[in-house]
């Protein structure tokens, strides 16, 4: 067994009334991308605030690196990357004095506690010079934030966060609002760090995303853990395992029925001119249902098959969906 990098338990964080994190838990292994996947005002931000003990929490506990994380741990805090969901860059320093800033000094998320430790300048030098190739950066060095667009802005929000290359990465939504190049350098970077040892834990509220990076996903939604596992294995937590939806016209209910025969098949149903048939698993539905209406002569159109998302996961276990 990998050693705990994270370990949540029961962790309730209330805002008055409000219930923001409602006895979340959560273990992170050493060398994981994990995914925290939500819609926004699920709690992700509140929890991974708790995490680093910037805010007070109500119930739980929280160990970072195998030990109790508190306010005061700095030395937990030092082997730890934060890249903010708000970007938290100075204006008046240039791209390359942000990450020098805050290499030397690292604020946390711009409030309360902040720490020196990269005092070595050459060795700062170096954290650099590697974090602006990292994001991309380094024909923009001399430029001052105001002049980044959008999807660079972003970008250096991330170098200022992961230059002193620490062991376990936050990023809070570092894609939103970002043009896909921008968001595909973002991407790649991240498991670019995570293949250098970094140990990532991502929230996003795209599931396109968690699903292609992270290897394994924790859906959260009121601010409870719902469901966790590979994205693979949250799929096959569903019964419907693939959707086939086959233009054709249907003139004898029994029809629906014979299809409703055909193994893996456990819902038929029209509509408007398509008939949707679901699959609770098999590996060649589509073929086996097009023999069947070769054999019977039917004629049909268009034909799509589709295989469940994680939305169908969010869908299944909410029952709402997860996209915006
Ligand atoms: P997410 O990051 O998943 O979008 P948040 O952690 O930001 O979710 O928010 C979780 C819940 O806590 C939401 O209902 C939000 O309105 C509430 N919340 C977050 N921050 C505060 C705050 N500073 N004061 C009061 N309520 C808050
Ligand atoms: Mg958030």
């Amino acid at each position: 067994m990998s050693e705990n990098i994270v370990k949540v338990d029961s962790l309730v964080k209330r805002y008055g009334e409000n219930i923001a994190v409602d006895h979340f838990s959560l273990e992170v292994k050493k060398g994981e991308i994990l995914g925290l996947l939500g819609p926004n005002g699920s709690g992700k931000t509140t929890t991974i605030n708790c995490i680093l003990s910037l805010l007070n929490y109500d119930k739980g506990s929280i160990e970072v690196f195998g030990q109790k994380m508190s306010p005061e741990r700095f030395d937990l805090k030092r082997r730890i990357g934060v890249v903010p969901q708000n970007v938290a860059v100075l204006n008046a320093l240039t791209v390359e004095e942000n990450i020098d800033f805050f290499c030397g000094l690292y604020l946390f998320i711009i409030r309360l506690s902040c720490f020196i430790y990269i005092k070595d300048k050459a060795e700062r030098k170096a954290c650099i010079e590697e974090a602006l190739e990292f994001t991309g950066l380094t024909e923009f060095r001399k430029q001052k934030p105001k002049k980044l667009s959008g999807g660079l802005l972003r970008r250096l929000n991330i170098a200022c966060g992961i230059a002193h290359k620490p062991e376990l990465i936050f990023f809070d939504e570092p894609t939103v609002a970002v043009d896909p190049q921008s968001r595909n350098a973002i991407l790649e970077g991240i498991r670019k760090m995570n293949e250098q040892g970094s140990t990532v834990i991502y929230t996003s509220h795209y599931m396109e995303e968690v699903e292609e990076l992270c290897s394994r996903i924790v859906i959260m939604d009121h601010g409870k853990n719902e469901a966790e596992g590979t994205s693979q294995s949250l799929k096959s937590s569903l019964r419907n395992r693939e959707t086939i939806r086959i233009n054709m016209p249907v003139h004898e209910k029994e029809l629906l029925d014979q299809i409703r025969n055909i193994n893996h098949v456990y819902d038929v149903r029209i509509d408007e001119e398509d008939v949707i048939i679901k699959c609770d698993g098999g590996e060649h539905n589509l073929v086996h249902i097009l023999n069947f209406l070769s054999e019977k002569q039917l004629p049909f159109g268009r034909v799509t098959t589709e295989l469940p998302t994680l939305n169908d996961v969010f869908l299944e276990i909410t029952g709402k969906e997860l996209r915006d």
